[in-house]
């Protein structure tokens, strides 16, 4: 624990007690469920089809009769057919990458904005950022929501920011250096890039004190490596593009403790996948998200596809009462099962790290080989790291023996945005 523990952007809102919570909840999502349907017929059709009444909709008791929304509905109504306010009235636009298939749109009125860049405020905050730091924002700023939601939030919490974007990591260090940057941002691969820069170029970057990472799911081992690499405290944040980008729906504190999701902004609920039934606390499941606060494109009961559960809803000990996730350990789409074990990426990852030697750089090869699912691994590691050594930790971890090879460092192909961590091949062929 640190000095930073009771730093807060918004001491109110941000230690709401659990009736404060509710009773802002309750007011907001009446209002949004009126406005969305009174506003937007894709949203009015919705409901009627379901038998909601917004007139009559009496908030949080009737939260499970609301149909679900997922990235399919933003695909069907690309552009703007969610939108749920006049053109004239939109400020900004951000999209999705849409590698798989129409890009997810998401629109924002000037008080989404605002709303934005008081969650990302509020994520500097907690990590322990203050007014007249120095901020490094290395995610696009362009059409990928990272870069703005970065932007927009240090503005508001009074910063001095240094735009680099993506890329160029040689000049990211040596920027870092002469700006005497306190806190950088990052996707957690370009993360491991910029550390692996820093070590190569022997830079010292006393001032560096804090690192934001999100986009991915990074293991606890992949945060040790990176705070211990850089010499900072890492930060796992929240947000996708749907819930209005970076940061809105929360992060780590300095207790590392789960991740805090605003509550006065959104609306957690965790259901079985299958069943699409709300399950317990602490029970694994799909993350569910309603927007209550943003205008132009909100979303109700929206679908996230990230498995996570709730680890507390207690007063946490950095003060805060917002409740806490665990780190999404991954997707429901993304889980895999090989030779009739399930597992998600992240799981690869926690067991490679774990092996003295292991460079953060791995592929997982996932081969349909006419039907049998096989898998192939291929990480980085320093001389003498064998790869009975990496077979021998994955087969205690997962339970089965994955075919790899260890490769010498600087092997791997390196990118500049997401990492493709996982490849797929049917029949040994590019898919
Ligand atoms: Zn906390």
């Amino acid at each position: 624990m640190n000095t930073t523990m009771n730093n807060f952007f918004n001491p109110v809102e941000e230690r709401y007690s659990a009736d404060e919570i509710a009773a802002v909840q309750q007011k907001r999502l009446c209002a949004m469920v009126r406005h969305t349907d009174q506003n937007n017929a894709y949203f009015h059709r919705r409901y009627q089809a379901a038998g909601v009444d917004s007139a009559g909709f009496r908030g949080l008791d009737d939260l499970q009769a609301l149909p679900f929304m997922s990235k399919i509905d933003f695909r069907e109504q690309y552009p703007d057919a969610m939108c749920c306010v006049p053109k004239n009235t939109i400020a900004e636009m951000h999209m999705s990458s849409g590698s798989t298939g129409t890009p997810v749109v998401m629109l924002y009125t000037l008080n989404d904005v605002n709303q934005w860049a008081e969650c990302m405020a509020r994520c500097y905050c907690m990590a322990g950022a203050k007014p007249g730091d120095v901020v490094q924002i290395t995610p696009g700023l362009g059409l990928f929501n990272g870069g703005f939601g970065c932007f927009h939030g240090a503005r508001k919490l009074g910063t001095f920011i240094v735009p680099t974007g993506p890329g160029n990591t040689q000049r990211q260090i040596t920027l870092a250096k002469d700006m005497k940057t306190n806190v950088i941002v990052s996707v957690v691969s370009y993360g491991i890039r910029i550390m692996e820069m820093a070590q190569q170029m022997n830079a010292d970057l006393p001032d560096l004190k804090i690192g934001i990472f999100g986009a991915e799911t990074f293991s606890p081992a992949m945060k040790e490596r990176i705070s211990s690499g850089l010499g900072i405290e890492v930060f796992d944040i929240y947000g996708m593009t749907e819930t209005g980008g970076i940061g809105t729906l929360g992060q780590d504190c300095c207790a590392h403790n789960g991740i805090h999701v605003w509550e006065d902004h959104y609306i957690v609920e965790i259901i079985d996948p299958t069943t699409k039934q709300p399950i317990a606390d602490g029970e694994m499941g799909e993350l569910v998200i309603t927007s209550i606060t943003r205008e132009a494109i909100p979303i109700i009961r929206f679908r996230t596809g990230d498995l996570t559960r709730v680890l507390s809803r207690k007063t946490c000990e950095c003060g805060r009462t917002h409740v806490r996730l665990a780190p999404i350990s991954g997707r429901v789409d993304d889980m895999l099962i090989i030779k009739g074990v399930n597992f998600f990426p992240s799981q690869v990852e926690q067991s490679l790290m774990k092996i003295p030697g292991v460079l953060p750089q791995y592929r997982i090869i996932v081969n349909d080989n006419h039907g049998v699912m096989e898998m192939y691994i291929e990480v980085e590691a320093e001389p003498g790291v064998t790869g009975h050594q990496v077979v021998k930790q994955l087969r205690e971890d997962l339970g089965f023996a994955p075919d790899g090879d260890v490769f010498p460092p600087g092997s791997i192909p390196r990118q500049e945005g997401k990492a493709k961590r996982v490849i797929y091949k049917k029949d040994g062929m590019d898919i």
